[in-house]
């Protein structure tokens, strides 16, 4: 099985070329980001979930693991998944080790975008006008984003690190160029 971690802070791209990944290759494309936005949000769990999200915290560890999980298991027949926003902290990265080594697989490799900040705060801004999303719209908002990405979610490449998984790309050019930097370190596997 072909199991990408697609990484990078909030607005580096992964969206948009995890859909370029799953084209090419085959794959499933799993977004946590995504499947809390889809819930219910008259639900509990859907409430829950808006209220950590809406202000650009991190949902719990406990509740967001069950929901990936759940996902994944909706695709027994995968040849392969792009996991993209999750995992987001340490401890979801050694569950999801234990997931997939429970399955007889395991990640093949972080593809991680490497976007510098004030970039980043500019794609969301303009990100803002089409998503409607309410954590797009609010430069604090998109501040406490980015400072739970270097403080909690950074320290998950270094996970990867230690496997001598990571890959870093520059998520800087056209999505073009970027997507085949991607291809490249995929097919070099
Ligand atoms: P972005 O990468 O643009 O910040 P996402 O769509 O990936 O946006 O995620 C939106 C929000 O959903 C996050 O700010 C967070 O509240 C929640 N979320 C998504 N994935 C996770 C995760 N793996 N762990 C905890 N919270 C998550």
């Amino acid at each position: 099985m072909l199991n990408i971690v697609l990484f990078g802070p909030p607005g580096a791209g992964k969206g948009t070329q995890s859909e370029r990944l799953k084209e090419n290759y085959g794959l499933v494309h799993i977004s946590t980001g995504d499947v809390f936005r889809a819930l219910d949000p008259e639900s509990e769990l859907g409430k829950l979930a808006k209220s950590y999200s809406d202000k650009g915290n991190l949902v719990p560890d406990e509740v967001t693991i069950e929901i990936l999980e759940a996902e994944v298991s909706k695709h027994p027949n995968a040849k392969g998944v792009i996991y993209d926003g999750f995992p987001r902290t340490t401890a979801q990265a050694e569950a999801l080790d234990k997931f997939l080594s429970a399955k007889g697989t395991s990640v093949s490799m972080m593809l991680s975008l490497v976007v510098p900040e004030e970039e980043l705060k500019s794609r969301l801004i303009a990100r803002a006008e089409v998503s409607g999303r309410k954590d797009d719209a609010d430069p604090e908002i998109i501040q406490n984003r980015i400072n739970t990405y270097n403080n909690s979610t950074a320290p998950v490449a270094d996970f990867y690190k230690a496997q001598g998984k990571l890959h870093e790309i520059d998520g800087v050019g056209s999505i073009d160029t970027i997507t085949q930097r991607l291809f490249d370190v995929i097919d070099a596997q």
